[in-house]
């Protein structure tokens, strides 16, 4: 009891808390102020908003503007396009919703000082491809935190969130979250009359490729450790879409993004023969999955099928051929830049494997799965759409809202809404914020009500860590090891290569089925028991610990809907084996998932899927 009370406990009180200050909470602070003048607004962050979340390096390309101003793109088309790519399904009114207002924020990002490229003849915002625009952009991500910082009441910067508070009055109401100090250990307990989750997506749930000394090289953001999912999850919200996973075709042990390669330097991939391979598997994958197989653009997921297939068929490893662009200097200075912007480490791997573009076509590969909202995938909590287009049963309050009461989301952390990316899920936290003004507002001086009792009990969980630390380091009999408890890296592990064997990863080529389901849930059960174990001897693996459960239940999830869902809808994100088609008929709809805290069950249901835009 004593070291618990070691921890200085810090109140804060405010109107509207956004948890998670990346893209999504920056927008969230920015708009909550804009709509809520004399609210407080606080953002609490586990890194430093000025360089945290997944754009934290910068990035070379905005990928989701419409372009309205020129009559590029409509918001319909966006709807269309990313229908197309998720294979039928999204939700289109929160899609839509984020698309007619994306515009305006790639705008203010550029007031900000964003610079951004022009096409020097049209004087337009310069295209890599249909949606995305190329900026300079390594300090994207401090520009729109200089935003947040200046509409935020106050930004708490180094506390990472563990759990969220309830009302003591109104059980399904959340009224704040608490967490601790990454640095000083201290215990903040934040009240609040709406909470917007913004705490982006999961990476290190799966076993990654690079493991060992390579282990932190992740495609997504190795911070990003599902606090977006187990937040909401805990505190009983539905979550939908958790199975639909995304795995992506990089540039081999960099993770280097390939999308500016494809789209701006045209270049195009071939077997390990220098043959075009993606034709080949089209009867194969038309017996799959129908018609989808002849949508334009050909679904991610399916490009990722034939790459799979060509390379199981013997035929790898699959190349990007950049011999015949780096040709043209202006392309192969492009071609470098695209690494330095976000991911210079490519550049770094290239140069140590004597690989020169110009010269050698750099091999590609398939990454370990990752959970997300804001790219091609739309895993998240389940929100009440826009009033003006959501569905009558896609609504039940305000936009963006969960089906906990106050609780909002937007970012990685909101299910069905692919390919929003950096722009959309800034937009989609200012969407959020909106509406969680509105709901302040309406409350007018209802407060919250948390019980002392409730954060007291969390305080002695959050920091169990230490004391089984404390304790069982008596018994450390090699090295590290105890046999009393365990550390976050050793539950990582275990955690990654349950999912990886069990639940499709890269071990089995995405491939799984309901014995391997059923038995990787019961060894998922079997982790949480030990969770109890878990040791941190400082607050950094304290930290560590937290996200540890995070990833665990957020993996839990995924496994869950993978066992619901009984057709293969994303073949090259993973395979029901028992299951290999897509099944229109009986699983053109959602999945949506309840996890029940005092019970530990979760409640899985189908829920339909409604196309508003034609
Ligand atoms: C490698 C890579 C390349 C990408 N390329 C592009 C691109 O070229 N163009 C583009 O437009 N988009 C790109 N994206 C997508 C874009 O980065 C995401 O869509 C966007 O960042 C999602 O916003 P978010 O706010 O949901 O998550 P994030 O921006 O990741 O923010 C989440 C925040 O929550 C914080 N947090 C997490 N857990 C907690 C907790 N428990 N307590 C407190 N804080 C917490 C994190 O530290 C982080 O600051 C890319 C992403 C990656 C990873």
């Amino acid at each position: 009891m004593g070291l618990f009370n070691r921890h200085k406990t810090v109140y804060v009180d405010s109107d509207i808390l956004v948890v998670g200050g990346g893209m999504a909470g920056c927008g969230a602070t920015y708009e909550s102020r804009y709509w809520g003048r004399d609210l407080k607004v606080v953002c609490v962050e586990k890194a430093n908003i000025e360089r945290s979340g997944a754009v934290a390096q910068g990035l070379y390309a905005i990928n989701c503007y419409m372009g309205m101003q020129w009559d590029e793109n409509q918001p319909e088309d966006h709807v269309r396009y990313a229908r197309n790519d998720l294979m039928g399904l999204v939700r289109e009114d929160l899609g839509y919703d984020m698309a007619r207002h994306v515009d305006s924020s790639v705008h203010m990002f550029e007031k900000w000082g964003l610079p951004m490229m022009r096409d020097p003849e049209t004087g337009r915002y310069q295209r890599e491809g249909k949606w995305q625009i190329m900026i300079h952009g390594e300090s994207y991500k401090p520009i729109v935190a200089e935003a947040a910082r200046n509409a935020a009441s106050e930004v708490y910067n180094r506390i990472m969130v563990t759990h969220l508070l309830m009302d003591e009055a109104k059980p399904n109401r959340v009224a704040g979250a608490v967490g601790f100090n990454v640095r000083s250990g201290d215990f903040y307990v934040f009240r609040a009359k709406a909470v917007i989750v913004c705490a982006g997506g999961a990476s290190h749930i799966y076993k990654p490729r690079s493991v060992g000394e390579g282990m932190g090289r992740t495609w997504y953001a190795p911070w990003s450790s599902a606090s977006a999912y187990a937040l909401p999850i805990l505190a009983g919200a539905k979550m939908t879409q958790m199975e639909n996973r995304i795995v992506l075709a990089r540039f081999k042990d960099g993770y280097g993004p390939v999308g500016a390669y494809f789209l701006h330097l045209k270049t195009y991939t071939q077997n390990g023969y220098g043959e075009e391979y993606e034709s080949k598997w089209y009867e194969h994958t038309k017996e799959l999955v129908g018609d989808y197989i002849d949508r334009h653009p050909v679904p991610t997921c399916l490009r990722n099928h034939a790459f799979l297939e060509e390379v199981k068929a013997g035929r790898g490893p699959i190349r990007m051929v950049t011999k015949e662009a780096f040709q043209d200097p202006h392309k192969e200075t492009v071609g470098w830049e695209n690494f330095l912007g976000m991911t210079i480490g490519q550049a770094v791997v290239w140069a140590s494997q004597n690989i020169d573009p110009k010269h050698t076509n750099p091999e590609l590969i398939t990454s370990e799965p990752y959970v997300m909202g804001s790219h091609a995938t739309c895993s998240g909590a389940w929100a009440s759409g826009p009033s003006d287009c959501a569905p009558a049963d896609y609504q039940w309050g305000y936009n963006r809202m969960m089906t906990v009461d106050g609780l909002f989301g937007a970012g990685d952390t909101i299910g069905g809404t692919a390919h929003k990316f950096s722009s959309g899920s800034f937009t989609e936290g200012r969407i959020a914020a909106k509406a969680a003004v509105n709901y302040v507002n309406d409350l007018r001086n209802e407060q919250p009500r948390v019980s002392e009792r409730q954060y007291e009990d969390m305080k002695k969980l959050i920091y169990k860590p230490l004391e089984n630390y404390r304790v069982g380091r008596n018994e450390i009999v090699a090295g590290t090891v105890s046999p009393s408890y365990i550390l976050p890296i050793n539950g990582l592990q275990r955690l990654e290569k349950i999912m990886d064997e069990y639940t499709g990863g890269i071990n089995t080529d995405y491939m799984t089925n309901e014995p391997l389901l059923t038995r990787g849930l019961e060894l998922l059960g079997m982790l949480k028991e030990d969770l109890d174990c878990l040791a941190a001897e400082d607050f950094h693996q304290l930290q560590r610990a937290w996200e540890l459960h995070h990833r665990v239940l957020a993996s839990e999830a995924v496994a869950r809907h993978t066992l619901f869902r009984q057709e293969t809808r994303w073949p090259g994100y993973y395979y029901r084996g028992d299951y290999p088609k897509l099944d229109d008929t009986n699983w053109h709809c959602f999945t949506l998932s309840r996890y029940d805290r005092q019970s530990g069950e979760w409640e899985l249901e189908k829920v339909p899927v409604h196309h508003i835009i034609d």
